[in-house]
Parts: structure tokens; sequence; C-alpha cells
């Protein structure tokens, strides 16, 4: 629901302000289908409004795997192109929404089937916030709410930053969505200008970043993304956010065979933290096959972790979600 549009149609209907507050409530509170379902409204009222759109996105399918529980979306977008998002549902009744940020991505990561599609355009923060209604309108329907968002779905956030923070406002704010700050995580390749900003303005959404080489040489290898933003640089932008904020930083580590994954590399990785290990958290992913390179066996990845346990660095293997139904990392097309 884009609130800038429809504060101005109601001020040319002459409408009183908390006509709008009724209909926020309406859409991210009370996570109704539609104009139709905003009942405290005359229906010649709800009619002189409907051009501006309530959910600005058609949900085209919703593809549930059970083992373990997540459900992919795709959506139209008003423009006739298809985003998708995941819900995965934890044991522990966390539910956890990834979003995408942008159709397609333009970083071009070599392991990533997002990255293979191109960007088409970025996505508007009401397309990004109607993502995250429309998988709690369906979270309601099991009983269920959105207690966590991820930005890790399609697209690179830090190249649609604006839209991304105006998205994180709505999510936040308790007049709409109001979900806490700390429930929420973007994920970045390393765009410096954004980590930047996010420690400025938004220093209690955690960060995380996809990392994925222990040095310059075999970073730039696979993403594309170290030439403008080299390493050295990078590491110094980090370090500087955690000295800022004090917020732990999650690095995401995908388990290339022959390419990032041996135990000089693992050491390497541990290097890197030193004095800001404390604040640092690897996750080692299992990299979901898309392309060119081959996934790390599981001995060879527990043997990796426990290299930087003994270092003292905080590591966990993330739960791949959706498998199943293409849902996971890196998995996401656009072709549901
Ligand atoms: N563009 C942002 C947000 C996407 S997050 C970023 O790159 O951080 C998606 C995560 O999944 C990233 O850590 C990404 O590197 C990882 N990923 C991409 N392709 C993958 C694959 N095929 N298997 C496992 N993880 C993958
Ligand atoms: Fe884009 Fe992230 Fe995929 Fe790289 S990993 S291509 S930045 S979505």
């Amino acid at each position: 629901m884009d609130l800038q549009r429809l504060k101005r149609r109601l001020q040319e209907l002459k409408q009183p302000s908390y006509r709008l507050q009724q209909a926020a409530r309406s859409y991210y509170q009370d996570l109704a289908n539609g104009w139709e379902d905003l009942t405290t409204w005359s229906k010649d009222l709800r009619a002189a409004c409907q051009d501006s759109a309530w959910s600005p996105l058609t949900q085209i399918a919703a593809l549930e795997s059970r083992d373990p529980e997540s459900v992919k979306f795709a959506f139209k977008t008003q423009d006739g192109l298809t985003i998708e998002s995941v819900v995965m549902r934890h044991d522990d009744g966390r539910n956890t929404v990834c979003v995408s940020s942008q159709v397609g991505c333009a970083m071009g990561c070599a392991f990533c089937a997002t990255g293979t599609l191109g960007i088409k355009r970025n996505l508007t923060a009401e397309e990004i916030v109607d993502q995250i209604v429309q998988t709690a309108r369906y979270l309601k329907t099991k009983d269920g709410r959105v207690t966590n968002v991820v930005f890790m779905g399609m697209g690179e956030p830090f190249n649609n930053t604006d839209e991304v923070f105006k998205a994180i406002d709505l999510l936040t704010s308790p007049e709409a969505f109001g979900l806490g700050a700390r429930h929420i995580s973007v994920s970045t390749c390393g765009i410096v200008p954004g980590i930047e900003r996010l420690a400025k303005e938004f220093p209690q959404i955690n960060l995380a970043i996809s990392l994925h080489a222990p040095s310059q040489d075999v970073r730039e290898k696979i993403m594309p993304v170290a030439k403008a933003y080299p390493f050295d640089r990078l590491m110094r932008a980090i370090r500087s956010y955690m000295d800022k904020t004090h917020r732990k930083v999650m690095f995401e580590y995908v388990m290339l065979e022959g390419v990032n994954d041996s135990l000089e590399q693992a050491e390497e990785l541990a290097d890197l933290f030193n004095e800001h290990r404390h604040l640092a958290h690897v996750n080692l992913i299992k990299y979901h096959e898309t392309g060119k390179f081959k996934a790390s066996a599981e001995a060879h990845i527990k043997a990796f972790q426990n290299v930087l346990k003994r270092r003292g660095i905080s590591v966990t293997r993330r739960v791949s979600f959706g498998e199943e139904i293409d849902a996971a990392c890196g998995q996401l097309a656009g072709k549901i």
C-alpha cells in the first residue's frame, strides 16, 4: 500500500486524517485482503481510492516444502515481472521471511542463480513490504506470524538502498508493520557505502556479509564486486561498523570444492578477525549446485568448521531450507 499516494487522494477528497491510519491499520496489522475488507469506510470512499493498489504484488504461486518446512511464493509486479520470497518455519516458532529487493541482480556472482538473470529493476519499498504483508496473511491462516525478516532473496539490497531503508522504516514503524529492528537482517555482497549508511542510519538492524573467500585473489574470481570494493577496503568498513555499533556481523561462506574450502583457507579466514573475533559469526553454507562449481563434501565442511572453532570463531552450518522446491539461497531465479 502506497501511503503517500493514498494520503494525497484522501486530501483531495477532503477526508479527515484518521482515514489514512484506518487504511494502514487494516493493511499492515489486520492483514486484510483488499479494499472490500475496509468496512469502516463507505463503499463510495473505497471506490474513490481504489486506483491506489491495496497490494502492489499479485501472488501467482505458493509452493510448500515439508522438510524442513518452508514455502516459496512467486509474485507478479504491476509491470508483469516475477519475484520470489520464501518463508522458513522454524521448530521454535520463529517464521523468517526471506525477501527480494530487486528483480534479478547486477552483481553476477559466479555461483548464484539470481546473478545469471542480470538486473531488470529495483523494487519499490511498497513492493518489498508487500512480500512480507502477503506472507503474514498466509501465516495468519496457519495461526502463525512473521517474526523475522532477512533481505536474502533476489537482488543486492545496497544497490537499492533508499527503497530498502524506506521498507525498513515501514516494517519497524509501530503505525505500520511494527517489527523489532533486531529481527531484521540485511545481507550484502560487500557494497561499502551501504555498510557505512547502515551503521549510521540503522545501527539496530543486523548485517550479514556474503564473504565467500578469505582473500582478494579468490574473492575476485567468484565475485566481480571485489574489483569495485577490494577485500581490504571491505574488511576495514566491517571493522569500523563493528567499532561503531558493537553489533555481531554474520559472515556467509558458501563452500565450493577446490575454490575456497581448503584448511589453509580456514586459517586465513580466522586470521581476518583478530581482536574483532567476539563480534564475528561465520555461517558455512552448503552450495546449492546451480552452475559450474561443486559443493564441498560434508566431512570436509566439518573439518573446515573445526579449524574455525579451534581458533575461537563462532561458527554454524546454515540449515538448508526448501531445497526440494528450489527455495534455498541463491536459487531464486523467477522460474517458479
Ligand atoms: N545479494 C545479497 C543478498 C542475497 S543473500 C548477498 O549476496 O548477500 C543470498 C545468499 O545466498 C548470499 O550469501 C549468497 O552468496 C548465497 N548464495 C548464492 N548462490 C548460492 C548457491 N547456489 N548456494 C548457496 N548459497 C548461495
Ligand atoms: Fe546478487 Fe547476492 Fe546473487 Fe551475488 S549472491 S549475484 S550479490 S543476489
